[in-house]
C-alpha cells in the first residue's frame, strides 16, 4: 500500500514538473508553418520568450495570458528582407542617415513584421552608427546588407564612384558582425560597367553571405541575362523583379506575356526573385502574366521607405494581400514571407514555430469584401481578400495586440 502511495505521489510530483504553466497561449487559431508542413487549426504555448508547443489542445491552467484566436491566421512573425531604417537628421543623406528611412518600430508590429533587413542603407563605414542609433534601439530584429557603397545609400554622387566600392572591407565588417550581416547590396549605379555588381560577388564569396541586386539604372542598360547568368551565384537576389520601368529589362516578355527563358534558367540556378515593391518597382503589367505563368516570388518584401509606404505599396499586408488576390495561394504567400526569407538570409533559426525557436508570431484576419489594389502606373484591381494584422509577438511578448484579443490585455505585473 505504502508502495502505491509512493509511487502515485512520484507521478503527481512528476506531471507537475512536467505540466509547468505556459507564459502565454494562443488558442484556436488556423496555424500555418511552411517550415514544419503545419496548416491546421492549432494552440501554441509560449514559455520564456520561445515557442514551447503546438498542439491541437495546449492547457491554459496557470497561463499569464491567453489569447482567442478562434476565425485567424497564426503564422510566425513576418520577415521583411528589403526595407530601409536607417533614419537620421543629415541632410542630402537620403536612405542613409537621412530623412526616407523608417524607425522600424513604427511600422512593423502593427502589421505582423518581426525581422527587418535594412537594405543597403549602411556601408562598411556607416554600419557601426547604424548598429549603434537603430539595431540597438529597436525591439523588431533589425539585420543589414551592406551597401557595396562605404558610405551606403547616401544617393549621387557617393552611390556612383566605384572608388568607394570595396568588396574586402564589406566582407571585413560583415565576418566581424555576422549575427547582423545578412547580405551585400548594390543599387542606383548609372553607370554601364560590371564593377558594382562584381565587388559585390567578391565581398558575399568572401563572407559567404548572398547579394541583392537592384539593377536596371545602368545607361547604356547592362544585359539582365547576363546579370542573372554569369554575375550572380546561386542563392543570390534579384530585387523588385515585378519593375517595369524605361532603361529596365523585364522578366516577362511583353510581347508574349511569358517569363523569359533565362529567367526560369536562372530560377533553375538559383537565383532568387524579390518582390522589393517599392516606388515603382511593382507592375501589374508583370506581375499579373507571370503568376498566370506560374512564376511566384521565392519572397515578399516592401522595399518601404517614406515614400513607397504613403503611395500604392503601403505596408507588407498589402503586397501580401496583392499576390493573394492574383490567384497566389495563402500557405506559399505567407511562406514567402516567412521560411523562404528566413532561409535567403541564412538564419534558419526564424521564420518558423518549431518548439525551442524564439516565439516570434504574427495573428491575422482575412477580411472579405470588394478592395480596390492599384500600382504606381495607375491599374487597379479589385481584390476580395485582404489580410489585417491582428496581434503580434517579439521574442515572447504581446508587443501589439489590435482589438485586445488577450485575457487579460496586460499580464498582471508580480512585483
Ligand atoms: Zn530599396
Amino acid at each position: 500500500m505504502k508502495n502505491i502511495f509512493t509511487c502515485l505521489l512520484a507521478a503527481f510530483l512528476t506531471q507537475s514538473i512536467i505540466a509547468q504553466p505556459y507564459n502565454i497561449v494562443i488558442k484556436g487559431g488556423h496555424v500555418i508553418d511552411p517550415k514544419n508542413s503545419i496548416d491546421a487549426v492549432m494552440d501554441i504555448g509560449i514559455r520564456d520568450g520561445k515557442i514551447a508547443i503546438v498542439n491541437k489542445n495546449v492547457d491554459t491552467i496557470g497561463a499569464l495570458q491567453v489569447v482567442n484566436a478562434r476565425g485567424m491566421i497564426v503564422t510566425p512573425g513576418l520577415i521583411d528582407i528589403h526595407s530601409h531604417n536607417f533614419t537620421g537628421t543629415e541632410e542630402n543623406h537620403y536612405l542613409s542617415n537621412g530623412f526616407s528611412a523608417l524607425a522600424p518600430d513604427g511600422f512593423t508590429f502593427r502589421v505582423g513584421v518581426t525581422t527587418v533587413v535594412d537594405a543597403g542603407g549602411a556601408g562598411w563605414k556607416s554600419f557601426s552608427l547604424f548598429k549603434k542609433n537603430i539595431i540597438d534601439h529597436s525591439q523588431t530584429r533589425v539585420l543589414s546588407m551592406l551597401n557595396i557603397v562605404g558610405e551606403g545609400m547616401r544617393g549621387s554622387p557617393y552611390e556612383q564612384d566605384t572608388r568607394g566600392m570595396d568588396g574586402k572591407m564589406t566582407s571585413l565588417v560583415a565576418k566581424a558582425n555576422p549575427a547582423y550581416v545578412v547580405g551585400v547590396k548594390v543599387a542606383h549605379f548609372e553607370g554601364s560597367e560590371w564593377t558594382p555588381v562584381d565587388r559585390a560577388v567578391e565581398a558575399g564569396t568572401l563572407a559567404k553571405i548572398p547579394v541583392m541586386i537592384d539593377f536596371g539604372s545602368s545607361n547604356p542598360p547592362l544585359s539582365l541575362e547576363e546579370l542573372l547568368m554569369k554575375h550572380l551565384r546561386p542563392g543570390d537576389i534579384f530585387t523588385h523583379c515585378f519593375g517595369q520601368v524605361r532603361g529596365r529589362e523585364t522578366i516577362v516578355d511583353t510581347a508574349t506575356g511569358k517569363v523569359k527563358q533565362y529567367v526560369k534558367d536562372a530560377r533553375q540556378k538559383g537565383v532568387i526573385f524579390d518582390v522589393g515593391y517599392g516606388g515603382i518597382s511593382f507592375a501589374y503589367s508583370q506581375a499579373l502574366p507571370a503568376l498566370r505563368d506560374g512564376f511566384y516570388p521565392n519572397s515578399i518584401s516592401t522595399d518601404i521607405h517614406t515614400g513607397s509606404m504613403n503611395n500604392a505599396m503601403k505596408d507588407i499586408l498589402s503586397v501580401m494581400s496583392k499576390f493573394l488576390n492574383m490567384g497566389m495561394p495563402l500557405p506559399e504567400v505567407i511562406k514567402a514571407s516567412t521560411w523562404s526569407p528566413a532561409q535567403i538570409i541564412q538564419k534558419p533559426e526564424l521564420g518558423n514555430l518549431s518548439p525551442g525557436s524564439e516565439a516570434d508570431i504574427a495573428v491575422f484576419s482575412m477580411h472579405s469584401g470588394r478592395f480596390g489594389f492599384y500600382d504606381y502606373t495607375g491599374v487597379k484591381t479589385v481584390g476580395e481578400k485582404k489580410l489585417e494584422c491582428e496581434m503580434t509577438l517579439r521574442a515572447g511578448r504581446i508587443v501589439y495586440d489590435l482589438n485586445g484579443i488577450a485575457t487579460p490585455v496586460y499580464p498582471i505585473q508580480v512585483r
